[in-house]
């Protein structure tokens, strides 16, 4: 074993492309007026961020007033959903929601509570093997009261990506907003909106290397909305508070690289995502792909290991210089197994033992192979572990 670190954590955060980094800079340093002031310094932060929102618009195809920018990903599906969901309701409707079960946390915990405390009605549909949602499954679950339906492009945990121009439009047919959660699949997936159809679109630039903390919600122009943070009415009134105009920059240039050399990246992912599935698959018994082999992100490997707690895997992998991730939280040394695992289908003895491998920029094939060397020992030794369900 060298000392070297192998980082397969990609899904959770990227390092900063350099690029950004440097064309963030000079709105810390000099560049550094509120853009709403009317004086010299504010005009320049000003035009700094409606560049920002030129090139956001330019890759999503939108109008620029359509972006708002927000203060993370989680903070934009916020937005979008009960933003939509209380202009609903405002407008005398009552109102239902449809997401389904394997959403990011900041999909499904605001979706229940609107439920469970603002009193809506909502439905999370039911999906199949590989984490899919059919247009057809949406469809017999809309009702008249449907208001907002929201699912992602592409599934955190297991890579799946969903059929989302068909799901948006069951959607407008039977009159819902759409709302798709595309903070996964930005950098790997055409954003195009105009394609997709959908009304809301929600994105994090630390996903696309660049900065943490700041993220963009599209809206469809002619969407009712209203904001979940009131003030100075900033961001088309949707989002108020001072834009934080370094990490917009910052935003709007790794999305502008990430979407530039978009096909380049995708090979490179694809052969080593390929290279990690088919190795794991042949060589691991007790091994199985978790989501899609098909429709996947192309950065995302994701398995699941039978009678293993996933935590223990993780900790015998930092050992050795491998930084992955699972899907099942440790609360106080009692582990507990992946939501998504269950609701594909997978009993404890499996959805306990989640494993991510998302891959990126800099990944090579040495660096999976180190993986192929270091991983059958340290699931063996998880296994050693393993205490039962
Ligand atoms: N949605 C998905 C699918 C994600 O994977 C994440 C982050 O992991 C988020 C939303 C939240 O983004 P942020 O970390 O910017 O709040």
């Amino acid at each position: 074993m060298t000392n070297q670190r192998i980082y397969l954590d990609h899904s959770a955060s990227t390092p900063v492309d350099e690029r950004v980094v440097e064309a963030m800079l000079p709105y810390f340093r000099e560049t550094y007026g509120n853009p709403t002031s009317v004086h010299r310094y504010g005009q320049e932060a000003e035009a700094a961020l409606e560049r920002a929102r030129q090139t956001v618009a330019d890759i999503l195809n939108c109008q620029p007033r359509e972006v708002i920018f927000t203060s993370c990903g989680s903070e934009s599906d916020n937005l979008a959903i009960r933003g939509a969901a209380l202009a609903a309701r405002q407008a005398g409707k009552d109102v239902h929601l449809i997401t389904q079960p394997l959403e990011h946390s900041a999909v499904t915990n605001t979706v229940k509570q609107l439920t469970e405390v603002f009193g809506f009605a909502s439905t999370f549909l039911p999906v199949d093997n590989d984490g899919q949602v059919s247009p057809e499954t949406l469809r017999s679950h809309i009702d008249g009261k449907t208001a907002v339906i929201s699912l992602m492009t592409a599934n955190n945990e297991i890579g799946t990506i969903l059929p989302i121009a068909d799901l948006a439009g069951v959607a407008h047919e039977m009159g819902a907003v759409f709302h798709t959660d595309a903070v996964q699949a930005a950098g790997q997936v055409d954003l195009d909106v105009q394609k997709s159809g959908v009304d809301l679109l929600s994105i994090s630039a630390h996903k696309f290397y660049g900065p943490k903390g700041v993220g963009a919600l599209y809206v469809r122009e002619g969407t009712i909305m209203l904001p979940i943070q009131t003030g100075g009415s900033h961001e088309n009134g949707l989002r108020s508070g001072t834009q934080n105009v370094p990490l917009i920059v910052g935003l709007a240039k790794a999305l502008e690289i990430a979407t530039s050399e978009r096909e380049q990246h995708v090979a490179h992912y694809t052969g080593l995502r390929d290279l990690l599935i088919e190795a794991i698959l042949t060589r691991m018994p007790n091994a199985r792909l978790t989501g899609s082999r098909t429709e996947r992100l192309p950065s995302h490997a994701s398995f699941a290991f039978k009678d293993i707690d996933a935590n223990t895997l993780l900790m015998q992998l930092d050992m050795k210089g491998i930084a992955a991730s699972s899907g099942s939280a440790c609360k106080t040394g009692n582990p507990t197994p992946s939501e998504v695992l269950l609701a594909i289908g997978l009993d404890d003895s499996w959805a306990l033992g989640g494993l991510r491998l998302s891959v990126g920029r800099q990944t090579t094939d040495q660096d999976i192979a180190k993986v192929m060397e270091v991983l059958p020992d340290a699931v063996a030794a998880a296994r050693q572990l393993w205490i039962g369900t």
